[in-house]
């Protein structure tokens, strides 16, 4: 298969912003937990599933974050804008959106709790779902009748 090379370079350096961009979206989401006085597990292997996590776990209460970047995982808001090697990327990511369906299904299956957000949600709502989330699951009794 003949390899363009100037495409690969630009693929290289998109997938490289893309990568830096979502580890800030998660790096400020853990720091806010954080702040909070959240304790948390990073890139947690889900249990039963090989070569998954979650971004952000709370094992305990069995509940599970997916922070989603909007390229990877196929936001429809944001639908990726490649324009080279455009087959390669929406299987590559049509791939990410099954992956996730089956781990939300087995979290669920195992009786996690599983939270989801886009990288494009604010994160000041993000960190207070989580809280209010690790809050109900730890004390149960707490929550609205
Ligand atoms: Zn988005």
């Amino acid at each position: 298969m003949a390899v363009d090379l100037q495409a690969t370079a630009a693929v290289r350096r998109r997938m490289q912003r893309t990568a830096r961009k979502d580890n800030d979206f998660e790096r400020t989401v853990r720091s806010l937990l954080h702040a909070q006085g959240l304790r948390y597990r990073i890139h947690y292997p889900l249990p039963g599933l090989k070569r998954t996590t979650c971004d952000i776990a709370f094992p305990r209460l069995k509940v599970a974050v997916f922070l989603d970047g909007c390229f990877w995982h196929g936001c429809a808001i944001h639908p990726p804008s490649v324009k080279k090697n455009t087959d390669f990327w929406l299987k590559k990511i049509e791939g990410n959106r099954a992956r996730d369906t089956r781990a939300t299904a087995h979290l669920f299956e195992i009786g996690w709790t599983v939270l989801r957000f886009w990288e494009h949600e604010a994160v000041d709502v993000i960190v207070g779902a989580i809280s209010a989330t690790v809050t109900e699951t730890r004390f149960p009794l707490s929550r609205a009748p």
